[in-house]
């Protein structure tokens, strides 16, 4: 198994709901280590740029508006197999089909909003841990 990192980000929603620290909690007691973490507000066009592999879809306006409406917790996670570990924890995408006790099964509202972010391979993984970090914030 390797050693991996991945960028995950407590959303907006969840911010609001103050469930930052739950959340980061969670990370740890399954094993990740939090290699780098800050708090963020992204502008719109911040948020269209992190998802610009979205654009053209039908919510791509919806989600851009929703990850810039309020602050986000933005996380680079390590461990074995972070980035399948993390999705793992997340649940799908939609918190009706989440896994029980995953973290959009316990805090998720909706498709959209949906508590966090996590990448999905380990090319997405790079990219957007370069969108928010340089390699000297990673510890
Ligand atoms: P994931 O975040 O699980 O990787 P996607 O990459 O497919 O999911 O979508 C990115 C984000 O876009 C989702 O987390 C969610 O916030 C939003 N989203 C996806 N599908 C929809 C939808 N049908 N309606 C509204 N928002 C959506
Ligand atoms: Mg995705």
């Amino acid at each position: 198994m390797a050693i991996e990192r991945t960028l995950s980000i407590v959303k907006p929603d969840a911010t609001r709901k103050n469930l930052v620290g739950k959340i980061v909690a969670r990370f740890e007691e399954e094993g990740l280590r939090i290699c780098a973490m800050r708090k963020i507000h992204m502008s719109l066009r911040e948020a269209e740029g992190f998802y610009a592999v979205h654009k053209g879809r039908p919510f791509f306006g919806e989600l851009t508006a929703f990850m810039s409406s309020g602050p986000c917790v933005v996380m680079v996670l390590e461990g074995e197999n972070a980035i399948l570990r993390n999705r793992e924890i997340m649940g799908a995408t939609n918190p009706a089909q989440a896994a029980e006790g995953t973290l959009r099964k316990l805090y998720a509202a909706s498709i959209g909003e949906n508590a966090v972010h996590g990448s999905d391979a380990p090319e997405t993984a790079a990219t957007e841990i370069a969108y928010f970090f340089s390699a000297l914030d990673l510890h």
